[in-house]
């Protein structure tokens, strides 16, 4: 008899697991997905599009993901293609958030919702909803981070900063930069931080493409001009990883002064070994499998015709009106707190940072 029941007891948990299944299956049922990222340069954009995609396989959806080697006209063809290839939803994350109003309004007039990614398309009445992480926060958590770590608040002496921002085009960059500047002005305008190259206007700190060999050849003109007669460099404000990398490469190869407070964003791995190092003081973690869960269920809600959860209805304007958002939280991360973060988290193994 017990035989019998166990038996039983299995045959109803297979029951279960296929109904599981089925309902998961059921969910997306086959529908394409199409997820358009902008770079495998990065190691963020390839977490993020290989976490859409398992969720999104998962979840029962057929996914098509394109990478677009950071090239506006490719992201271009290949949203194009999505649209003719019968996606029924797009999820977008954009390289110029300017140059795809083209093929979304093709998207808008075919009922295919767009949902944009991490960084908000702009000037297109095509975007369903956004979903990204706080980016003014990201900005301003640097910059609190500097105002500690520099003491700020009780130095008697003035400290030197530099400033490096990503790309134009990124709509997240006047988020970043914009958020650490309201923390940083107070002092740059009472003389407490000096930015001794004058570059301070967004147009002159920002990093097209955030490459980071820009940022590290801007970075060496800087050291070449104002600090290689023993001037000491106190700090660097970089929006993210990419660029702080470039910044670091420039400072071991021509600056030999007291070593930089330097922040970054993203805990890439070579930037978290930096950190390990001493090269690099602080990063803002953005759990990238946060926000594809996120955008995953976005799509959900969409495709099953309701509305998806928000946080946020006034912050993100793209020009033809506020975009209903979603906003994730970003960590600061250093030496004290990497492991707990990085580590116990699952998002990188020990092995990886060594
Ligand atoms: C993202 C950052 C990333 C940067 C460069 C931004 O839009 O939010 O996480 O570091 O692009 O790819």
């Amino acid at each position: 008899e017990t035989q019998t029941t166990a038996a039983a007891a299995t045959e109803a948990a297979k029951a279960a697991e296929t109904k599981a299944e089925e309902t998961k299956a059921a969910k997306g049922s086959g529908t394409l997905v199409g997820v358009a990222m902008p770079t495998k340069d990065l190691q963020r954009w390839n977490q993020d599009g290989a976490n859409m995609k398992k969720e999104l396989e998962d979840a029962g959806y057929q996914v098509d993901l394109q990478y677009a080697s950071n090239d506006v006209q490719t992201q271009v063809s290949q949203v194009e293609n999505m649209i003719s290839n019968g996606c029924q939803i797009l999820v977008v994350a954009s390289i110029d958030g300017s140059s795809l109003g083209e093929p979304l309004s093709q998207a808008k007039a075919m009922g295919i919702p767009v949902i944009s990614y991490d960084r908000l398309i702009m000037n297109s009445d095509a975007v369903t909803y956004y979903a990204t992480f706080d980016n003014y926060k990201v900005g301003q958590k640097q910059g609190e981070y500097l105002v500690k770590a520099l003491g700020l608040e009780t130095a008697t002496e003035p400290k030197n900063i530099e400033l490096f921002t990503g790309d134009p085009a990124d709509n997240n960059c006047n988020f970043f930069f914009g958020g650490a500047m309201d923390v940083l002005k107070k002092y740059i305008d009472s003389g407490k931080l000096v930015v001794k190259s004058g570059q301070t206007a967004f147009e002159q700190v920002a990093t097209a493409n955030w490459d980071s060999e820009k940022a590290q050849n801007r970075m060496d003109t800087i050291i070449a001009g104002n600090y290689s007669d023993g001037t000491v460099l106190d700090a660097v404000l970089c929006s993210n990883d990419s660029t702080a990398l470039g910044v670091e490469n420039a400072l071991a190869s021509s600056y030999t002064g007291k070593y930089p407070v330097i922040t970054g964003q993203d805990c890439d791995i070579a930037n978290v070994k930096n950190m390990l190092q001493g090269k690099q003081a602080m990063s803002i973690f953005k759990d990238t499998r946060t926000l594809a869960s996120q955008v995953v269920k976005m799509v959900d809600s969409v495709m099953q015709g309701g509305e998806a959860e928000i946080n946020d209805t006034k912050s993100y304007d793209n020009g033809t009106g506020i975009i209903p958002t979603f906003l994730c939280d970003p960590v600061v991360v250093t030496v004290d707190n990497y492991k707990d973060m990085l580590i116990t988290s699952g998002y990188y193994t020990e092995d990886q940072l060594k």
